[in-house]
């Protein structure tokens, strides 16, 4: 049978859900180049390149820092799984759906879990992230900035001397905010971050970012020579037992970014293209400009949703930017909002998670959608569907109050 399947050629919605988002153009372009072979000059000499523009958005000097291949997850299962060994103590500090995606993936590890949790909406205040690692003594401290299942982000700054003063390690998941707001690896004094491309890098999915310490790299290559199935007592605790993965064994993969290039996966060509011109378009606009925009972009969302009458969740001391949660009000169903914003006007909006399903919609301003006009767009579509649905508000109040909190956003 002959393939019948037409050429792809999708509608062009407009992302505006808590993630992906719509790649920048450019970034579509790098991806469309031609390939290379993977120890090709020109090909090593890009994935250089790439190491030096992650160093500034992840804030930090770190030799290491590149690219795991596979989606954000796979860098936060790389970190992971190549810091921790099976009954390590690690300390989650918990506040969404993320923080409990870090003790899944670490339970799987084996290790032992401790969680400091906040409510939803809130965030872990520093001193309980004190008491709990006194409490526990941890050999990791692990937690998320930006958890997009809340809208809530992460104080960091201090964490990472917690961690050292009481020798443990700390990693966190930059996903949601990385390219939206601040990354201060070095500043938030934190071992490893990762990220990824498809919210506020505006790249598509399928590239984590990461950026690995001295201290963490070190800690992760003396397990590299572990044989399999031998746990070595003269080698320091967890040290002696080899790293449970072979894909996400950042010993391996540091070993390939090196100047040995020593043979692991083939690297994601295309992705590596797609995520270099993430970056370069991240510098060319500049970090400071950068974050503002999406300062802008949020504070017009939220106007516009709270103009419309409805309630932002979450503690605004601490809410990103880049993903603002509204609630549906009473007696409109959210899920025909939804259909009617994507068939009506090709708009894309999010649902919520977990305790937040069916009374939330989540609208994402991130990456190359963190544009005054798209979240103006989204908000007078959203205000004619929901009074075609029956909804009773201010006639065109919305847009105008996203305007003037666009302007005003410091
Ligand atoms: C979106 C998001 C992820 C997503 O991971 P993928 O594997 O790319 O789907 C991970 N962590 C956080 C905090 C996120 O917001």
């Amino acid at each position: 049978m002959t393939a019948t399947y037409g050429e792809i050629d999708p509608p062009q919605r407009l992302l505006m859900g808590p993630g992906p988002v719509n790649a920048h153009p450019r970034v579509l372009r790098a991806m469309s180049a031609d390939l290379l072979g993977q120890f090709d000059p020109e090909m090593t000499a890009y994935m250089n390149e790439v190491m030096a523009l992650y160093r500034p958005v992840f804030g930090t000097q770190n030799r290491w820092t590149f690219l795991v291949d596979g989606t954000a997850r796979a860098g936060i299962e790389a970190a992971l799984v190549s810091m921790v060994a099976p009954g390590d103590t690690v300390l989650v500090a918990n506040f969404g759906r993320f923080g409990l995606l870090l003790t899944e993936i670490l339970g799987r590890i084996g290790a032992r879990i401790e969680t400091v949790d906040a409510p939803w909406g809130e965030v872990v205040p520093l001193g309980a992230i004190a008491d709990a690692i006194a409490r526990t003594g941890p050999k990791l401290v692990a937690t998320v900035h930006g958890d997009t299942s809340t809208t809530m982000a992460q104080p960091l700054d201090g964490l990472g001397r917690l961690c050292a003063d009481a020798g443990a390690l700390s990693y966190v998941d930059a996903t949601a905010t990385i390219g939206g707001m601040e990354i201060a690896a070095d500043r938030w004094g934190v071992d490893i971050v990762t990220g990824g491309l498809q919210k506020c890098l505006g790249g598509p999915s399928g590239s984590a970012p990461i950026t690995i310490s001295d201290r963490a790299a070190a800690h992760i290559q003396r397990r590299k020579h572990v044989e399999q199935g031998i746990r070595r007592d003269d080698i320091d605790d967890g040290e002696g037992v080899r790293i449970g993965s072979n894909y996400f064994d950042l010993a391996m993969i540091m070993d390939y970014w090196s100047e040995k290039r020593l043979n692991h996966h083939t690297e994601a060509t295309t992705m590596l293209y797609g995520a270099r011109e993430c970056a370069r378009l991240m510098l060319e606009e500049g970090l400071e400009a950068r974050y503002l925009r999406h300062r802008r972009a949020g504070a017009a969302m939220t106007a516009g949703l709270r103009a419309l009458g409805l309630p932002v969740f979450g503690d605004d001391r601490y809410r990103m930017p880049n993903v603002t949660a509204a609630s549906i009000p009473d007696g409109i169903d959210g899920e025909t909002v939804r259909r009617r914003m994507r068939e009506d006007f090709e708009i894309e909006i999010g649902t919520a998670f977990g305790r937040l399903a069916g009374k939330m919609w989540r609208f994402g301003a991130m990456g190359y959608n963190a544009r005054k006009h798209k979240v103006l767009l989204t908000l007078g579509a959203l205000e004619a569907v929901l009074r075609a649905e029956g909804y009773s508000c201010l006639v065109g109040e919305a847009v105008p109050a996203a305007l003037a909190a666009w302007e005003a956003a410091p």
